[in-house]
């Protein structure tokens, strides 16, 4: 049984406990070992180079894409190519608006603060954020009742990172203040092989180059899945065969863990036949589905949809999500066209 849950959460973007064993190891540290995203890196060179230039803080960054394409990694990649401090918390980690003012007032000239989940912060929170992006001040309250003031404190020059999976969610006076934009796009099987390979010389995992493009083609797109992968695959490339990975043995592992050609898992599948046999293929609106698989609906919008619709087996309409053609012939079912007008 445990296993099975193993296998279940194998392939998802989100962090898991497989991906913290190698976290440190893998994370790449500068603009050169970080592989794909050319566009979000030829620009944020630019950027940094500017400031470097100017002994000025870089301009506040917003990164946003799917879980798992490497914000939090490009984030500290920002504060070493600027040789600063990096300090890390969350939306959700942030509950006082004394914990972020405490945090403020402990940052030094350059400093970058990453803030995960951006999207998260509550109101109140982003309230303090506003003139501390801005104006590179705080205000707030000290004492309780009649005694209470207000206190005024300037803030170092900081660079802000915020990272968001739905920059639509983002308030907009927030997103207006951030200079820098950049979108995290899914990685192409041949990134994503390039990202393997180097893992692999870190961990010492003997992999070549059909292995890796193998592993590659069928993790969504997203590098986190494509390093847990490998780790699994080397598991049973030790245990069943002779340490290496090659095709053959990564195509024989993935399909032990029940991943197919294309990267799809399990739950990928009964998300695609639901729509089928319940919606006729759709149209049908987020919630209905979620409440149909017993999933959350932000799950399905964070982990699993970029991936189906990037491989053109969803989209998305006004009237809700529909399944395209290609999905039901990787799946093998038959489209029923009975309803359709016919010549
Ligand atoms: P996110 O913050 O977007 O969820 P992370 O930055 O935590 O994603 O990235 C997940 C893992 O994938 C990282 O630990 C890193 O090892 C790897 N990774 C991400 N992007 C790259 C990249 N461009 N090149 C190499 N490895 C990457």
């Amino acid at each position: 049984m445990q296993d099975m849950d193993f296998e279940n959460r194998m392939i998802t973007p989100e962090y898991t406990q497989i991906d913290a064993e190698t976290e440190l190891s893998l994370r790449p540290k500068f603009l050169a070992d970080y592989i794909g995203q050319e566009k979000a890196k030829e620009n944020l060179s630019i950027y940094i180079e500017a400031a470097r230039r100017r002994k000025e803080a870089l301009d506040h960054v917003l990164l946003y894409g799917p879980p798992g394409l490497g914000k939090t990694t490009l984030a500290g990649i920002i504060a070493n190519e600027l040789g600063v401090n990096f300090r890390v918390t969350s939306g959700p980690a942030i509950e006082k608006q004394k914990d972020l003012v405490a945090l403020l007032t402990s940052l030094e000239d350059g400093d970058v603060l990453f803030i995960d989940e951006i999207h998260r912060l509550s109101r109140s929170i982003e309230e303090v954020l506003y003139p501390a992006i801005e104006d590179f001040a705080v205000d707030f309250m000290i004492g309780e009742g009649p005694g209470a003031r207000s206190i005024h404190m300037g803030l170092r020059h900081f660079t802000l990172v915020g990272a968001t999976t739905r920059s639509g969610q983002l308030t907009a006076p927030l997103r207006d203040r951030f200079g820098i934009l950049l979108r995290l796009e899914l990685y192409t099987p041949e990134e994503l092989a390039r990202i393997i390979k180097r893992s692999a010389g870190i961990l010492e995992i003997a992999i070549d180059d059909e292995g890796a493009l193998e592993i590659a083609s069928r993790s969504r797109g997203t590098p986190r899945i494509a390093n847990r992968l490998l780790k699994r695959v080397r598991d049973v490339a030790q245990v069943r065969y002779n340490g290496e990975i090659t095709c053959d043995v990564a195509r024989a592992a993935l399909e032990r863990f029940e991943i197919d050609e294309l990267g799809l898992d399990d739950f990928d599948r009964r998300l695609l036949t639901t729509m089928i046999t319940n919606y006729g293929g759709g149209p049908v609106g987020l919630e209905t589905l979620a409440a149909a698989v017993g999933e959350e609906s932000v799950t399905i919008e964070d982990a699993c949809e970029p991936y189906l619709m990037q491989i053109g087996f969803l989209t998305r309409t006004p009237r809700g999500r529909c399944v395209t053609l290609q999905a039901y012939r990787h799946l093998g079912i038959e489209p029923d066209t009975s309803g359709q007008i016919t010549f």
